[in-house]
């Protein structure tokens, strides 16, 4: 009997576990590890900030997918991975072997890297703990004006930016002052001109103020800035990019310079061919493209026909990422951004299409909990 570890129940272990349930691996004993027994789908989560959507809508119930493909579900994670012993180190005191191991757990924030963020940051990963704090923001809100400050240009700051605008301070009275800083670049830093024009826009458009420098250290009611000058601030709402996973240190497998595991075009780890990694936790080493959902969601199917391949003794194929994605930003008013390589377009049938793809890729993932 092979043992295959999952772990992390990102985006593309929640596709694996479709394909399980569909058809099981003979002669494998399975078992999923993830902290939370929902996957929050962090492309809905700008709408669910912006008061869009509820939570519900937003996430793939993970025990009955897990139930469906039969796979056992252990509530906890991961903090140590021996590769030569084939050993976890769970969060909840337990050691647990495996001959395969399939690795999908995202990234993580560090968070020291700001001074002062640690206490008083709000972190937008785990996203299930940021999402929480919503309604706590929303409410104090009420009591008094705000100021927030997202700090971090990228896709997931400028429309968390956007939707905290929406939901605090869009609707009649201003509630909140909202701002972004960027880290020195100019918001979308990576996109087409075309689309960072778009996005300075719908930022101005709806009153955020942007700053392109670098958030230097986060005091109680302020932060300060690269430049020397000092920003009123409430709520830091920290969007910097994704770290590599501490358990991962010292596991013995090949890491890339920021500690994430290099993978070949199979998703094989390059020193350990028995563990596959997929998503945000893999940098590839012979076709790197930039971390994100999209790439994640492509890596699902060829992780799932691999990781059969390589328990049945089957041909494991390359799997090929595609260098052009289609991206879609929301602007947290019912429009949104919508890009392909040079192609840009804007406006409320950008959301609406946006709304269509991610509620599509909800509900293809949702098994009914009758069904269990
Ligand atoms: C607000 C926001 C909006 C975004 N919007 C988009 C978008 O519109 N389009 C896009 O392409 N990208 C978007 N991104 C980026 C996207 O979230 C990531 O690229 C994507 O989530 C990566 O998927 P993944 O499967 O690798 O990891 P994740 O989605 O992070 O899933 C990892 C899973 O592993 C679990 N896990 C973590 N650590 C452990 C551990 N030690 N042991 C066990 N389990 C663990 C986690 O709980 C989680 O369930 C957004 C990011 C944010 C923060």
């Amino acid at each position: 009997m092979k043992r295959i570890v999952l772990l992390g129940g990102g985006h593309a272990h929640v596709h694996v576990l479709r394909d399980l349930a569909r058809e099981p691996i003979p002669g494998a004993e399975l078992t999923l590890v993830t902290p939370f027994t929902r996957q929050m789908y962090s492309g809905m989560v700008p709408g669910l900030v912006a008061g869009r959507y509820t939570a519900e809508q937003c996430v793939i119930p993970l025990l009955p997918l897990a139930a469906a493909a039969r796979v056992p579900l252990l509530e906890t994670q991961a903090v140590a991975l021996d590769a030569s012993a084939r050993t976890l180190q769970l969060a909840n005191g337990e050691v647990i072997g495996w001959d395969i191991l399939s690795l999908d757990t995202g990234s993580v924030m560090d968070r020291d890297r700001i001074p002062g963020a640690r206490e008083q940051g709000l972190f937008v990963r785990p996203i299930e703990h940021f999402v929480r704090q919503l309604d706590p923001l929303a409410a104090l809100a009420q009591d008094r004006v705000l100021d927030v400050v997202v700090i971090g240009g990228g896709a997931a700051g400028v429309e968390l930016a956007m939707a905290l605008q929406r939901r605090l301070a869009g609707q009649g009275d201003e509630r909140a002052r909202v701002a972004l800083v960027t880290g020195g670049p100019p918001p979308l830093f990576g996109y087409p001109q075309r689309v960072i024009e778009r996005g300075l826009r719908a930022l101005a458009a709806r009153r955020i103020t942007v700053f392109q420098d670098r958030c230097v250290r986060i005091e109680t009611g302020a932060l300060h800035l690269g430049s020397g000058a000092r920003l009123a601030c409430d709520a830091p709402v920290i969007a910097t990019g994704g770290d590599a996973p501490p358990y991962l240190q010292g596991s013995g497998l090949q890491l890339d310079e920021r500690g994430f595991v290099l993978t070949g075009a199979t998703l094989q780890s390059l020193s350990h061919p028995e563990v596959l990694a997929a998503g945000d936790v893999a940098t590839r080493a012979d076709a790197p493209h930039p971390k994100s959902g999209v790439h994640a969601v492509r890596a699902g199917p060829p992780l799932a026909a691999n990781l059969r391949a390589l328990a049945t003794g089957g041909e494991l194929l390359p799997h090929q990422p595609q260098l052009r994605t289609l991206n879609l930003l929301s602007c947290g008013n019912g429009r949104a951004i919508a890009s392909y390589g040079n192609w840009s377009a804007q406006g409320r049938w950008v959301w609406w299409w946006k709304d269509r793809i991610d509620r599509g890729f909800i509900a293809r993932y949702t098994v009914p909990a009758v069904a269990v």
